[in-house]
């Protein structure tokens, strides 16, 4: 069975900043990721205020610096989805699709998956015109028309980025204001080619064999009206990555992991890191907080068993 001392789950930026900190505290230090590195972060056209940059960078690069950057402490990489954990008397076993690992500490940072709607056509036209996906899927679009559900950050970052691609973006918000900063509504609203549906929520994604438009409702007059569009993309927010490891760990209500201040979980030697545990602000910079505390925590924990 593969052995470290610390298994970093997730290699979003919580993780490969873990990795950073434990590797170049000389620990042994494996970090798995069951798609590529970078999370969330990886799948953002731009990011723009995570300190040291003065330009926008792209998040994939951000993401594949940050790994190498981990790497050249001595950090490993496995490509590997965890599927359970259990404690053991060294401390825990990790299930993954690479086989069990053997960790004496372990700092989850699973991340999150994209929210829902749970509305009909969504899950049938899912990877035929319904995303959750912009900079994956977006280029598909060209010069089609296509709907951004949300008004958050994410979902007007996004929209931007469609913008530049598509011939028209509609954005479709359950209510009148928008979540998202003041600059991203700004910026947005200089675009010529963007129609807004506020107050608007999607009751049906139609097609057959793909999307072929909408059926949207105005909830201010209860009226319905069809929206004809090539792809939509959904940012509705999102759910924590923690079906593999709920067994041990306390969530809050939102099935957050609970994490006190220097990241300690309810179980001793699991630390939790990024976007999925309680906090009240997801970041890149918040994440790659996290995973250089929670790496500095689970080093002290080691110390504390030698
Ligand atoms: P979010 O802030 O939670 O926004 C989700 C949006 O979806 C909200 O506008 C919400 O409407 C709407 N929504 C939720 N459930 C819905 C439903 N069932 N039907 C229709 N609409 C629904 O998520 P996010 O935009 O992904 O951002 C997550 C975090 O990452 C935030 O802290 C954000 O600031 C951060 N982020 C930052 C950046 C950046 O700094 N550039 C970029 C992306 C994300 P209501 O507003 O009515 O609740």
């Amino acid at each position: 069975m593969k052995q470290t001392e610390i298994l970093a789950v997730g290699a979003g930026p919580a993780g490969l900043t873990a990795g950073i900190y434990a590797s170049r505290s000389g620990h042994k230090v494996l970090v798995i990721e069951k798609a590529f590195a970078g999370g969330q972060m990886a799948l953002t056209s731009e990011v723009e205020n995570y300190p040291g940059f003065s330009e926008p960078v792209g998040g994939m690069l951000l993401a594949q610096t940050m790994e190498q950057q981990a790497t050249r402490f001595g950090c490993e990489m496995l490509n590997a989805e965890a599927t359970g954990i259990a404690v053991t008397p060294g401390g825990f076993e990790v299930t993954t699709t690479a086989g069990p690992i053997a960790a004496m500490t372990v700092i989850i940072c699973s991340g999150v998956k994209p929210k829902q709607l749970d509305v009909p056509g969504e899950k049938e036209l899912a990877g035929r015109g319904v995303s959750y996906c912009a900079i994956c899927d977006g280029p598909l679009f060209k010069g089609k028309d296509v709907a951004v559900l949300g008004g958050g950050d994410s979902a007007l970052d996004e929209a931007l980025y469609l913008s530049n691609i598509v011939a028209r973006v509609h954005v479709i918000h359950r209510r009148d204001e928008f979540r998202a900063c003041k600059l991203a509504q700004q910026r947005l609203r200089e675009r010529a080619n963007v129609d807004y549906h506020l107050s608007c929520v999607v009751e049906s994604f139609d097609g057959t064999q793909r999307l072929s438009g909408l059926t949207v409702k105005n909830l201010k007059d209860a009226s319905n009206y069809s929206l004809p569009v090539a792809g939509a993309f959904i940012y509705v927010g999102w759910l924590p990555n923690t079906g593999w490891c709920s067994n041990l760990l306390a969530l809050d209500d939102d099935g957050n992991i609970k994490a006190d201040d220097r990241l300690r979980t309810n179980v001793p030697g699991i630390f939790a890191a990024g976007d999925v545990r309680n906090t009240p602000l997801r970041q890149v910079a918040t994440a790659v907080g996290d995973g250089a505390l929670a790496a500095i925590s689970a080093h002290d924990y080691l110390i504390g068993k030698r």
